[in-house]
């Protein structure tokens, strides 16, 4: 098996074993007794929806630790993962300099409600090693950091519509829960119940990589567009990669019509870059918006813009935003302590060579086997994708029947000790904690699990 699968490495394209085992599903006795206590106590069992295993087999795993690349299960089941908690954990799990910072400022007491130095170092940690933002404003989530930013964007402009774009996920505050109505050009339609229709009514959804509805959009709503708000890299809803020249056009239209550009970089931020997807488009937006791995694992998120934006959050301006725990100590101090280690020379590079090379080998795989499987993938994120399409570029490339092959890859790869997110819409990450040797046992049954995919009955 080893010298055929490097062969498939190498990109050969001779012979490649035949593997339709299945293994049997691994116990889960313990998580499940645990899922069965969680429902009583949270809808759902879960305090956020996606983990809830809806569109995957079996019922949630209950984690009891990670180190390194490497997460344990509350039955003792042993995962290389690849979710790394949605994101945040670009350097693994429980990664030493993290810890240790967080463990010695955590010595000094946990909240203050009060300035204190480690916000500036972290900061200036961002500041200083990034073009696109002057002055920051942190926050306890992503969504929070979100919901601000667009405030920002309407107390600035006196405007108050925003665009949005079908795909994009920009976490749950009112104006962002709200999905395309039918029509080229429509006010949006809300996503969720509890979300009143007069606020989805400021909100347009339009499609992505579609220059006329945006042009659409600006001409039906004159004047009145405080923002367009886009993910640096659409990484929510499957991966969306945008071309260039699609970003230079909406960067332009925003300039020529008087409203801000807002990229929310919680997902990309720190993840394709230190300064993220902006810098790897080399366009500069109005406003950024930054989470996940900025708190290193702790509950951290942010918003910035240049100094005369900014001047319009209070106390300077009329804009107002606050947070009781916003820029904690030990959130700070585990965001200081990742960042350090992501402005290291070469970090990037290495990590992103290294899952090139990891994609690359899965994607010949499954090429030779006339599989039809994409991996659309930048920097360490990646995407499985059951298609032949070469590009996927909206919401509505993505064939929704799709998602049950990958509920089959998610269940076999579970059994063969690799975790990924519960679901088909979600991407993975290689982090820095992911060694070769990892790569190549993941590799494996990644191919195990998709010759079963494609060949349910031997
Ligand atoms: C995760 C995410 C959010 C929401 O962040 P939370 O910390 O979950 O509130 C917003 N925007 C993007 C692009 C994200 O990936």
């Amino acid at each position: 098996m080893l010298d055929q699968i490097k062969k498939i490495f190498t990109g050969s394209e001779e012979e490649i074993p035949m593997n339709t085992n299945r293994k049997p599903d691994i116990s889960r006795e313990k998580s499940a007794a645990l899922y069965e206590k969680s429902k009583t106590y949270f809808p759902g069992g879960v305090n956020s929806p996606v983990r809830a295993f809806k569109s995957v087999y079996g019922t949630p795993l209950f984690i009891q630790k990670g180190d390194g690349c490497y997460i344990w299960d509350a039955d003792g089941n042993q995962f290389i993962d690849f979710c790394a908690s949605w994101g945040p954990l670009i350097l693994g799990h429980n990664h030493a300099k993290v810890r240790e910072k967080v463990t010695e400022v955590m010595q000094n007491g946990m909240s203050f409600g009060a300035p204190t130095a480690l916000e500036n170092e972290l900061a200036e940690l961002i500041i200083k090693n990034n073009r696109f933002v002057e002055k920051i404003r942190f926050t306890s989530s992503g969504t929070e950091a979100v919901m601000s930013a667009i405030r920002l964007a309407r107390g600035y402009t006196n405007r108050n519509k925003i665009i949005k774009f079908e795909g994009c996920y920009h976490g749950h505050s009112d104006s962002l829960l709200v999905k395309a109505g039918s029509g080229l050009v429509t006010f949006g339609e809300t996503s969720s119940a509890g979300v009143p229709k007069s606020f989805a009514e400021e909100t347009i959804v339009i499609a992505l990589n579609d220059k006329q509805a945006l042009t659409e959009a600006f001409a039906q709503f004159q004047g009145d567009v405080a923002a367009v708000i886009i993910e640096g890299i659409p990484a929510n809803n499957g991966l969306l990669i945008q071309d260039q020249d699609y970003i230079e056009f909406l960067r332009e239209s925003c300039t020529a019509n008087g409203a801000l550009l807002i990229f929310d970089e919680v997902i990309t931020g720190f993840r394709v870059g230190f300064e993220g997807a902006a810098a790897h488009y080399g366009i500069k937006p109005d406003i950024v918006t930054y989470g996940k791995i900025i708190g290193g694992g702790l509950p951290v998120g942010m918003y910035g813009a240049s100094a005369e934006i900014m001047s319009h959050i209070s106390p300077e301006g009329g804009v107002y935003q606050a947070g009781t725990l916003s820029g904690n100590p030990v959130a700070m101090a585990a965001g200081i302590a990742a960042l350090t280690e992501l402005s290291r020379s070469g970090f990037y590079k290495e990590l992103n060579v290294k899952a090139q090379e990891f994609v690359a080998s899965i994607q010949r795989f499954a090429t030779a086997r006339n599989y039809k499987f994409k991996v659309f993938t930048i920097g360490s994120i990646f995407w499985f994708a059951f298609t032949d399409k070469e590009k996927i570029q909206t919401a509505e490339d993505i064939d929704p029947t799709s998602m049950e092959k990958f509920k089959v890859m998610h269940r076999e790869l579970l059994n063969r000790g690799i975790y990924l997110g519960p679901s088909g819409y979600e991407v993975g990450f290689v982090s820095a904690a992911h060694t070769k040797i990892e790569l190549e046992k993941a590799k494996r049954a990644i191919f195990e699990a998709l010759d079963l995919v494609f060949n349910p009955h031997p």
